[in-house]
C-alpha cells in the first residue's frame, strides 16, 4: 500500500519496552510494502515535566524559550525510536521540524502550520527510509522553534498526511478508538467503528480528549483518511471520514468540558450597543467567549450571561470591573463550578425531538440546566459541575440505552 502516516502518543512511547513495541508496529507496516512516515509525541509526562522545570526557574519565561524547551521532548522520542528500528536492521532516519521544513506562524506555544517543504522527507522516502518526525513542533519565519499547542502532535501527523497525500493517517493512542462517551464515566459507552469529520470535530472541540481538534479540522479540509487505534491492543479502531454508515441512533456521542466559568452581568440597561460594548471589551482582552445568553428586557433592564475558559476568568473579571460605568450594570455573578455537556450528531439535523429527549433525561435526573447552546449538529447544556458525570450518563443512556 502507498504511504501511511503513523502517529504514536506519549503513552505509546513512554519507555524502552513501549518504544520497542511501537518499532515492531512500524516495522510490520514497512515490511508489508508501504512507505512510512512516523510522527511521535514526547515520552509519557515529559512535556508536563518540562513545563514544571521551566516554572521552577522562571514562571514568567518568554513563550519563545518555553517552546525551545518543550520541543525537546519529541526529539528524544524520535531518536530512540529510530535506534530501535536500526536495531531491527531497517533503514530509518529521524528529523526535527526545521529539517522537515514544517513552517508555522510566529505564535509561540500555539503556532499554526503554514506550509511543509516536501523535498527532504520525499528524498528520504525515495531512498526507502522510514522517516520519523518530531511531532508538536515547527519552525517560524525567523528560523525559531515553535510548538503547536498541547496535544499538537496529532495535527503534525495529519498535516504531513495531507502534504504527502498519504493513503491513511493512523493515530495510535492509549485508548482503542472513539467512544460514545468517556468509558470512565459511562461504562456502557461503546466504540464507534466510524465517525464523520463533522461529528469528530464537535466531540474533540467539546471535550473528548482523544484527538487534537485542529487535526480533525485539517483532516476534513484535505480529506485525510484517519483512523484512531490502540498501540497496546491489536483491535480495530475508529475510522474518521466524510461519510459513514450511520448507526441507528444517528448520534455520535456525548462529551463533557469543565474547565470554564459562567459570568452573568445583571441589571444592564436595555438599549442598543450594550452587548457590543461587553463583547468587544472581552475580545480586546483576548477572552474567548463560548455560550452567550441574553434575557428579554423587562422594565428597561436585562441580563447577559456568557461562559469563558477558566484560564481567562481573571482577565474577564478585571476588564468588566474596570469598565463598569461604561457598560452600566448592577453587579457581576461568577460561577466556576460549572460543566458543559454536549450531545453531538449530524443525525439530529433530520430527527425531531432530540433536544426534548435530552432535556427530559436531565429533568428525570433532577439536573438543572443553566444555559443552552446549539449548533446544527450539537446541543450543549451548562450544568453544575457536581452534576456533570451524572448528566453525561443519563444523556448517554437516553440515546444509546443503558446496557449495563
Ligand atoms: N507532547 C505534547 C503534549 O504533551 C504534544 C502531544 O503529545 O501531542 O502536549
Ligand atoms: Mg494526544
Amino acid at each position: 500500500m502507498g504511504l501511511i502516516v503513523q502517529k504514536f502518543g506519549g503513552t505509546s512511547v513512554a519507555n524502552a519496552e513501549r518504544i520497542n513495541h511501537v518499532a515492531d508496529i512500524i516495522a510490520d507496516t514497512y515490511k508489508a510494502g508501504s512507505n512510512v512516515i512516523v510522527v511521535l509525541s514526547a515520552q509519557g509526562d515529559t512535556t508536563d515535566d518540562l513545563i514544571e522545570k521551566a516554572n521552577e526557574i522562571n514562571p514568567h519565561a518568554s513563550r519563545r524559550e518555553l517552546d525551545m524547551l518543550l520541543s525537546t521532548g519529541e526529539q528524544i522520542s524520535i531518536a530512540l525510536c529510530a535506534m530501535a528500528l536500526e536495531k531491527r536492521g531497517l533503514p530509518v532516519i529521524s528529523l526535527v521540524a526545521w529539517q522537515v521544513g514544517l513552517q508555522t506562524n510566529n505564535t509561540y506555544n500555539d503556532a499554526r502550520i503554514r506550509k511543509i517543504s516536501k523535498e527532504r522527507v520525499q528524498a528520504e522516502l525515495d531512498k526507502k527510509n522510514i522517516v520519523i518526525v518530531a511531532g508538536f513542533q515547527g519552525v517560524n519565519a525567523y528560523g525559531d522553534v515553535t510548538t503547536l499547542g498541547r496535544g499538537g502532535s496529532d495535527t503534525s501527523a495529519v498535516a504531513l498526511a495531507a502534504a504527502f497525500h498519504a493513503d491513511l493517517c493512523q493515530i495510535y493512542t492509549d485508548v482503542d478508538g472513539v467512544y460514545t462517551a468517556d468509558p470512565r464515566i459511562v461504562p456502557s459507552a461503546h466504540k464507534l467503528a466510524e465517525i464523520t469529520y463533522a461529528d469528530m470535530l464537535e466531540l474533540a472541540s467539546q471535550g473528548a480528549q482523544v484527538l487534537h481538534n485542529r487535526s480533525v479540522e485539517l483532516a476534513k479540509k484535505y480529506h485525510v483518511n484517519m483512523e484512531v487505534l490502540s498501540s497496546l491492543e491489536h483491535v480495530p479502531g475508529t475510522k474518521v471520514k466524510e461519510v459513514i454508515k450511520m448507526e441507528k441512533t444517528n448520534i455520535g456521542g456525548v462529551a463533557k468540558m469543565d474547565n470554564f466559568a459562567r459570568f452573568s452581568l445583571v441589571g444592564l440597561e436595555d438599549r442598543p450597543g450594550v452587548a457590543f460594548k461587553v463583547f468587544s471589551l472581552l475580545s480586546r482582552s483576548s477572552v474567548n467567549v463560548d455560550i452567550i445568553l441574553q434575557s428579554v428586557g423587562r422594565s428597561g433592564s436585562k441580563d447577559i450571561s456568557f461562559t469563558c475558559p477558566l484560564s481567562s476568568l481573571e482577565a474577564a473579571r478585571s476588564v468588566l470591573q474596570e469598565h463598569r460605568d461604561a457598560i452600566g450594570y448592577d453587579h457581576i455573578e461568577v460561577d466556576d463550578n460549572v460543566a458543559k455537556i454536549s450531545l453531538v450528531g449530524a443525525g439530529m439535523m433530520t430527527h425531531v425531538g432530540v433536544a426534548s429527549d435530552m432535556f427530559e433525561a436531565l429533568y428525570d435526573a433532577g439536573i438543572n440546566i443553566q444555559m443552552i447552546a446549539t449548533s446544527e449538529i450539537r446541543i450543549s447544556v451548562l450544568v453544575n459541575k457536581d452534576d456533570a458525570n451524572r448528566a453525561v450518563k443519563v444523556v448517554h443512556d437516553k440515546f444509546f440505552g443503558d446496557e449495563d
